[in-house]
């Protein structure tokens, strides 16, 4: 992917069949599917590439245990099915994670045993591994780190886990491969409409302060949290239908989270789920449930979320977290459907809606990670019938995503580039000095850093240290540390200049701090 060569294709191409706004998990996968369908698609993204809700998840492909006990069948059902066919179509960046459950009585050891069984059940033929009911002991030793007053036993039960920005990279590229265009730093900022029908869509290239009138025959809008702000361009008197609902995480050392299973508590005392995951050899505690009316690129953690994680986490393990040992907080928001009735954001639905414009825009809002093959699939399916394009079916359901090849090797951290990897070690031919690590405690070097440049659009150092690498969610001083080798390589590859580099340096530092608990 180059973004010079989609910048080309945007002047030379006087109509798209689809154009898709929002370069997250749904736009992405909506690219992705209306290409393989084979229709001429354009998606732009006013930031980089899922740097929205998409790169701030809890990195789960999941059922969604706590929807089974809110009754929601067909719901769990639809994502188990999509938690199979995302672990299968890109194996390279999702793994089968156990999951252990605590129970602290009797009636929770039925109850949620039961409810476990048939998650596992549901699954069906794609299930990732059996449900098993443990004793005390089995449970201690599975969560060594664990307190045990009062515990009763536990249940192991597995479900996905993935990398959400590499695979919001593959999705894209895997779209350009299949003939789309994608652009990063292009925002949507009017549209044109004859006879009450939308006809193009005005964007503005951040990067080059140029602005284009692109017309097609069918627009979607999958802005997750700002769709309402991109279906007011359309519409000024639509009403609000996102209610946004910040969740967010810290990462913590491994040392406070002992073994590779993950621990979910259910229900903790104000009705929320709480994960410790391993994740890229450090630990993602989380997550809360908080509606916001502030809706931002870069929402920041509350206080009271940031306790609420450090008391839970503290109180169901033995190895006492402060503030002083998070090594990065990251919140984001979730775009859940807006109900009438004042419902608590905990309680909407995870479900997605499609709302279909008399303009003819089609907005796809909710759903979740998980469930982005089917949400793309049913909003392209959606904007063909109201542009009356020539339908042709949805194809992605065994399509891979990305480049890979049998065997994964996961001891290291080269397999989220599926078999781009060897592309990537073969840039130090060029220059061995490409082959330094770009941070002591990090794996990744700065052939790495180049192959961003030259094939993933990364146009900023938060888009390497955010997205590309994951850096910055894992260890927001590692992150800053690494912050002037990366803007170095960078300048040099882009062939900006020494101001360039100094700014970068700067704005990244601005950000990093947000991510580090002071
Ligand atoms: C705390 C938390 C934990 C979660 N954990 C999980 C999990 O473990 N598993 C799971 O399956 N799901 C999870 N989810 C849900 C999942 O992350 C989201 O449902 C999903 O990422 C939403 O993707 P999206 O594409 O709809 O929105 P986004 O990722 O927000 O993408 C929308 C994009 O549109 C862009 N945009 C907005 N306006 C414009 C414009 N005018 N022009 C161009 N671009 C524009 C934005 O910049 C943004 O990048 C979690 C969510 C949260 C908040």
């Amino acid at each position: 992917m180059n973004r010079k060569e989609m910048l080309q294709q945007i002047e030379s191409t006087s109509q798209w069949d689809l154009i898709i706004i929002g370069g997250g998990a749904t736009g992405l996968g909506s690219a992705l599917d209306a290409a393989v369908r084979g229709y001429k698609t354009l998606l732009i993204e006013q930031n980089d590439f899922a740097k929205g809700t998409s790169s701030r998840s809890t990195k789960l492909v999941h059922g969604g245990v706590r929807y089974l006990a809110q009754g929601n069948i067909k719901l769990v059902i639809e994502a188990l099915k999509e938690r199979g066919r995302l672990l299968r179509n890109a194996p390279h960046i999702t793994s089968a994670q156990s999951f252990v459950l605590p129970v602290f009585s009797g009636w929770q050891k039925f109850y949620y045993s039961v409810g476990l069984k048939m998650y596992g059940i549901l699954s069906g033929r794609l299930s990732l591994g059996r449900t098993e009911i443990l004793s005390k002991q089995k449970t201690e030793k599975l969560l060594p780190s664990l307190r045990s007053e009062n515990l009763k036993g536990g249940i192991k039960y597995f479900d996905g886990q993935f990398d959400d920005t590499r695979l919001s990279i593959d999705l894209a590229s895997t779209a350009v491969y299949y003939g789309a265009t994608v652009l990063n730093y292009c925002k949507a900022i009017g549209f044109k409409k004859k006879d009450g029908k939308i006809t193009s869509v005005i964007i503005k290239d951040e990067l080059n302060n140029i602005e284009y009138d692109l017309r097609s025959n069918a627009f979607i809008n999958a802005t997750g949290v700002f769709t309402d702000a991109v279906i007011q361009m359309d519409d000024a008197l639509q009403h609000d239908l996102v209610s946004p609902s910040q969740g967010i995480h810290l990462v913590i050392d491994k040392k406070y989270f002992v073994g590779s299973n993950a621990l979910m508590i259910p229900k903790t005392d104000d009705g929320r789920v709480l994960f410790a995951v391993p994740w890229h050899n450090e630990i993602v505690v989380g997550t809360t449930d908080t509606p916001i009316t502030n809706i931002s690129s870069e929402p920041k953690a509350l206080e009271e979320e940031i306790e609420f994680i450090i008391n839970h986490f503290n109180r169901y393990c033995n190895t006492s977290i402060e503030r002083k040992n998070v090594k990065s907080v990251y919140a984001g928001l979730r775009p859940l459907v807006k109900h009438g009735n004042g419902q608590k954001t905990s309680l909407l639905s995870r479900d997605h809606t499609i709302i279909v414009a008399k303009s003819g825009l089609v907005s796809i809002i909710g759903g979740k990670w998980t469930t982005y093959r089917k949400m793309a699939q049913d909003a392209v399916n959606n904007a063909l019938f109201i542009s009356k394009l020539k339908f042709t079916e949805c194809s992605t359901q065994t399509l891979p995503i990305g480049k890979w090849g049998w065997p994964i090797d996961k001891t290291n951290h080269w397999h989220v580039y599926g078999t781009n990897a060897k592309l990537i070690k073969k840039l130090t031919e060029e220059n061995n000095l490409w082959n330094e690590k770009i941070h002591s405690l990090f794996p990744h070097i700065k052939a790495e850093i180049i192959w961003f440049v030259r094939n993933e659009m990364a146009m900023t150092v938060e888009d390497v240290l955010a997205r590309r690498t994951r850096i910055l969610f894992l260890d927001a001083q590692a992150a800053i540390e690494a912050s002037p080798v990366v803007a170095e390589l960078m300048m040099i590859e882009m062939k900006k200049d020494e101001e360039w580099k100094q700014q970068q340096i700067q704005s990244f530092k601005t950000l990093a701090n947000q991510y580090l608990l002071q």
